[in-house]
């Protein structure tokens, strides 16, 4: 955090971390409010105890408010990319602990109509592989008629389904291909699905679910080397390209920093090939710095590209997310190792209120950046949080 930053907050809060942390239905009221650390429920409007507001949106300790909300539906996925699974021996949510379809739209509805939240990205694992996506969004869409809702997806069987999502009303998609080539996909994902890929990808700019942005994940010795036939490959297709940095979340727990592709080494990568301009929209609080895109000689804009720098340029002054798992736990970070259980609170009654304000208390909780309050992913003392990408949404 940057002292510019620091000084937006709302004033030093002198409160252990683990003391903020709501984290299950035994410390709720009849209400579902959950009790202040001094056992209090407080007045609406008054700041709680733990320093969490009673009302209002989402916001944390360092004056920052969440907007940006990823729901994950399923933990499952048809996919085994190296860098976010083991090959096998995953254990999957016991189907009575995964979320309903109406227990996430009663999520959703919260966050948007009680907490603020201003756009949804669905995720999973897959989220193609529940059967009842297209009924999940349509009870969402029918909530939150004007809520933008976009979908992180692998689009394998996409093609079958593109269609019907649009309909129930998803507006866009995130992909996630990391190479065009058969055999290097088939190594870095353990299936060999690349068609079903494009199949897929061409299902949905069919569908209208645009704009569409390609998601890759370099590796080195692995696909480091296509990173400009993938920008040269979306930006003829009209697809928005980004590259994320390679993150400690592989289920196989053999990260290192050192295999990192740095974003400067990709800007620099794509310059050999292109011309590239800051994107003048900025960036916002989104993860991505955009850059647009010119072929070599040309004025005419060809596309653009995005970077994801989670690693080695951190975003985190800035973070807008938070994110509910599939069985209904919020994550006010990628990487947190605390989770505050939603969905037993759901299940137990609580009104929309009480969910509103467990969620701000748990969001009060988020960590500086990193899942702690000291930054950095190579730092000698940064500790994997035990939920994979997969278990945890992207
Ligand atoms: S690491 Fe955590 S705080 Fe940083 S950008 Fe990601 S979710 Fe936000």
């Amino acid at each position: 955090m940057d002292a510019e930053h620091a000084s937006a907050t709302r004033g030093p809060v002198a409160v252990p971390l683990s003391a903020t942390v709501t984290t299950s239905s035994a410390t709720m009221t009849a209400s579902g409010a959950p009790t202040t650390a001094s056992g209090a429920t407080g007045e609406p409007g008054a700041v709680r105890a733990t320093g969490a507001p009673r009302d209002g949106g989402l916001l944390d300790r360092f004056g920052r408010v969440a907007t940006d909300l990823r729901v994950s539906v399923i933990d499952k996925c048809n996919l085994r990319c190296t860098y976010c699974m083991p090959a096998d021996g995953m254990p999957w949510l016991p189907q009575t602990q995964l979320m309903s379809a109406d227990e996430i739209r009663r999520i959703v509805r919260v966050a948007v109509q009680s907490l603020g939240a201003e756009e949804l990205r669905i995720t999973g694992g897959e989220p193609l592989v529940r059967k009842d996506l297209e009924v999940i969004i349509a009870g969402i869409r029918e909530d939150n008629p004007d809520l933008p809702i976009s979908m992180t997806t692998n689009a394998v069987g996409l093609d079958r389904r593109a269609q019907a999502l649009k309909d129930a009303g998803l507006n866009r998609v995130n992909v996630s291909l990391d190479t065009l080539h058969p055999e290097t996909f088939a190594e870095l994902t353990r299936r060999p699905h690349l068609d079903k890929v494009l199949a897929g990808l061409q299902a949905a700019r069919a569908a209208g679910l645009g704009p569409i942005k390609i998601n890759a994940v370099l590796l080195r010795g692995i696909n480091d080397t296509e990173v400009v036939p993938l920008v040269d490959w979306a930006v003829s297709n009209g697809f928005e390209m980004r590259f994320i940095e390679d993150m400690p979340l592989d289920g196989d727990r053999s990260w290192s920093a050192t295999n990192v592709i740095p974003a400067r080494d990709i800007r620099a990568a794509i310059e050999e090939a292109f011309t590239l301009t800051a994107d003048p929209r900025g960036r916002g609080a989104a993860p991505a710095e955009r850059w647009e895109v010119r072929r070599p000689g040309e004025t005419a804009l060809a596309g653009h590209v995005g970077i994801i720098s989670s690693v080695t340029e951190p975003f985190c002054a800035a973070c807008s997310r938070t994110r509910v798992t599939a069985d209904g736990r919020i994550r006010s970070c990628l990487f947190s190792h605390e989770e505050t259980d939603l969905l037993t609170a759901l299940r137990d009654g609580a009104d929309d209120e009480g969910l509103a304000q467990i969620w701000r208390d748990a969001m009060w909780a988020k960590p500086r950046a990193h899942g702690s309050d000291r930054v950095g992913l190579a730092r000698a003392d940064f500790v994997q949080p035990e939920r994979t990408m997969s278990a945890i949404g992207g």
